[in-house]
């Protein structure tokens, strides 16, 4: 089948690779229908984030099951389904309280060996390992290329909003508009936050967020920490959603929150990186990171996009054949697009 496949950082490359085939009562086999271009991508794209060379990338999908294990209940053959960016076994210390995203056993699509080793979802099919935690049937009403948000960046809009405990009323700052940060904008105003302060570089994304509701702030046209300190009576923020993985903007996420105020650090980190813990401590600021729980949260996720409460329609600026997926990957890394739908 055709895969699109990691070469060398700055290379990726759609080749043959082998079928994917059911190892466990627990699997499923899945035939892609479309899948996304996602930051988490980009990190192993600038080889920030290290796999082997031919290793099958992609951890975002919607398509059907076309074979399940004897143990596969959740989901039926000819199901449409969405898969979760991560699997979870469902009965491991971890998954017994509920914090899937570190089950013993999770395996993360598209992320080389360290991370479970299962090749990912830019492909014409995938194997699916523990089916019925990781699939969800596609609601009625809610597109595949829309359904594909709900396993990862709708998913981790939500989580960082819920994993800070924001309160209706609060005031957010979110840090990066790539996808995650819009839908982190749009959860943050379905959780019911009064001001929702939006900072990026990139005008479309800006316009983006200002779209669903945010004051949009420009990162170096405008100075962020006085516009923000001015607009929250000289408090800060009461939550920042830290949407990029990068030091700069942790470190910025410390000086918008006002003392007692939580920081959401959902970008990702690979390496060491230095904050200014005099001054997290003297706000004493509650930092939450790491990777988000959206097999916890899928099912609210999905209720939210049927009712219409949660809409990443206009998040989707790209459809791409999968065979131009190197181009897609580009034209993502320029920020020229949001969302790229890639189809087989
Ligand atoms: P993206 O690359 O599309 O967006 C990042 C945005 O941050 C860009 O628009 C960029 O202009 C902006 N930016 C860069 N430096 C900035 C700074 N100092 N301050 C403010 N904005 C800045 O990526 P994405 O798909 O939206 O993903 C965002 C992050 O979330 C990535 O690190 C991704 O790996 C991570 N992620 C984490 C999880 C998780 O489970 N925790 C899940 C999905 C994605
Ligand atoms: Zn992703
Ligand atoms: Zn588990």
């Amino acid at each position: 089948m055709r895969a699109l496949t990691f070469q060398a950082p700055g290379e990726v490359r759609v080749d043959d690779v082998a079928e994917p085939q059911l190892e466990h009562a627990e699997d499923a086999l899945v035939r892609v229908e479309a899948s996304g271009v996602c930051g988490s991508d980009l990190h192993i794209y600038h080889g920030r984030v290290a796999i082997d060379p031919g290793f099958v990338l992609g951890h975002e999908l919607v398509g059907t099951v076309e074979q399940v294990g004897a143990e596969v209940h959740r989901v039926a053959v000819g199901d449409r389904v969405l898969s979760c960016f991560h699997t979870a076994c469902g009965t491991c210390f971890y998954c017994m309280r509920g914090l899937y995203q570190h089950c013993a056993g999770r395996r993360v699509f598209g992320h080389g060996v360290a991370m479970g080793n299962l090749p990912g979802a830019q492909a014409e099919r995938v194997l699916v390992p523990n089916a019925n935690m990781t699939l969800r049937v596609l609601p009625a009403g809610v597109s595949d290329e829309l359904g594909l948000f709900a396993g990862d960046v709708m998913g981790t809009g939500y989580h960082a909003v819920f994993s800070a405990g924001l309160q209706p009323g609060d005031a957010v700052a979110v840090l990066g508009l790539g996808p995650v940060g819009l839908c982190a904008v749009q959860a943050a105003r379905a959780a019911g936050a009064a001001a929702v302060y939006a900072v990026d570089s990139v005008p479309a994304r800006l316009e983006m967020a200002a779209s669903f509701g945010a004051t949009p702030v420009h990162l170096t046209d405008e100075d962020v920490a006085k516009t923000v300190s001015s607009a929250t009576g000289r408090r800060g923020v009461d939550v920042v959603v830290e949407a990029v993985g990068d030091a700069r903007a942790l470190g910025l996420a410390l000086v918008l929150v006002r003392p007692g105020g939580t920081v959401s650090a959902v970008g990702v980190y690979a390496e060491r990186a230095e904050v200014h813990m005099g001054l997290m401590w003297i706000k004493g600021v509650t930092l939450r990171t790491g990777l988000a729980n959206v097999i916890g949260h899928v099912d609210r996720v999905l209720a939210m996009m049927s009712a219409g409460v949660l809409d990443p329609g206009p998040l989707v600026t790209h459809h791409m054949p999968l065979q131009d997926a190197p181009e897609a990957y580009a034209v993502f890394d320029r920020r020229e697009a949001l969302k790229i739908i890639l189809r087989p």
